[in-house]
């Protein structure tokens, strides 16, 4: 079964691999079947479920809710993560995607996700992008307002600076719980501008998106140097796939990254949780930076 770690010293308790639902409606899914998806995850241990007010054109958490609702029961076997933050031109009257971290929408936007999960609390509720309109104390007031009311029990950012991250948690009576971030051999910078060194230094474990650069790793010609070396590794350490290899890496980091899956095929998520029990030695992990980034350390 999926190791479980707590995401911060007060946070919550996360399945160390996540499934994200972004891309949930490129999936052709019926609510029967979406069912069984979830609780296929939920066999595997993979309870935390990664989701936004925006994905799928606002559309996704309507539909991963209206699964639950053939089964409500389920909703205490499993934690719920959304987002807000973002306004895209799929909504009618947005004449220009934009970031809007105003207390209403926050409050608005939680509360929307929850009517569409099909739940009555979010475990937790992070800040998509930074807002360079952003007023801390204007954010912290709504947090502490969904939390007074019981509707998002931890909150947390994504895609943060750390001065965005001590910025928001200096205007908080609680922690931040995290900062999601993409993390990959594909996309190294939060590896070195601090981000996750913040984690660490706060004992905050981040989430990693598109650990897979979205599919790219598979696709693009200019990852063909990596995916060589990843199949190198492979055979050393035994790995069946390079994605599993590539889901060691990420964890293999000492912030303790929980990778977030963003497959809809179950085959897929069940190969990938193998990473957990697989270890990459130093030299591996450096072999691996620099087939991606193209050069080696200075
Ligand atoms: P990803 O795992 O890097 O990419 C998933 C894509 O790779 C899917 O299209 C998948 O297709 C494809 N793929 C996986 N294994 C493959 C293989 N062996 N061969 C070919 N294609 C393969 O992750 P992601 O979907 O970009 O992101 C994961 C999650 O992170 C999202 O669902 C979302 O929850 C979160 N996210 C957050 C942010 C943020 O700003 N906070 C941004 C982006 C994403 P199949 O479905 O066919 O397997």
């Amino acid at each position: 079964m999926l190791d479980r770690i707590k995401l911060s010293p007060q946070g919550p308790e996360f399945s160390s691999m996540i499934c994200g639902y972004w891309r949930l409606m490129e999936w052709g899914m019926s609510a029967q079947q979406l069912l069984a998806f979830i609780e296929q995850h939920l066999e595997l241990g993979v309870t935390t479920t990664d989701h936004a007010d925006i994905y799928g054109g606002y559309a996704c958490e309507q539909a991963f809710g209206q699964a639950i609702k053939l089964k409500p029961s389920l909703r205490q076997k499993m934690e719920m993560v959304s987002k807000c933050g973002i306004a895209t031109l799929d909504k009618p009257g947005n004449t220009i995607g934009h970031y809007i971290t105003t207390h209403e929408h926050i409050v608005h936007s939680a509360e929307q996700s929850l009517s569409n999960l099909h739940t009555d609390y979010l475990d937790l509720l992070l800040i998509h992008r930074p807002d360079p309109l952003m007023d801390a104390d204007e954010v912290a007031e709504a947090f502490v307002a969904l939390h007074k009311s019981g509707k998002v029990r931890y909150f947390g950012v994504s895609n943060f600076t750390p001065a965005q991250f001590s910025l928001l948690q200096s205007r908080l009576p609680f922690a931040l719980v995290t900062n999601q971030v993409e993390i990959s051999p594909l996309h190294q910078p939060a590896i070195l501008d601090g981000t996750l060194d913040q984690c660490q230094q706060l004992r905050i474990k981040p989430m990693a998106w598109s650990c897979l650069g979205g599919g790219r790793l598979f696709s693009d010609a200019q990852f063909q140097p990596l995916r060589d070396e990843l199949n190198a590794v492979a055979k050393e350490i035994g790995a069946e796939t390079i994605e599993q290899v590539v889901y060691a890496w990420v964890m293999r980091l000492p912030s303790q990254p929980l990778p977030i899956i963003g497959t809809g095929k179950i085959d897929r998520v069940r190969s990938a949780l193998k990473a957990s029990s697989l270890e990459l030695s130093r030299q591996q992990w450096f072999r691996i930076r620099k087939a991606a980034l193209g050069y080696d350390v200075p």
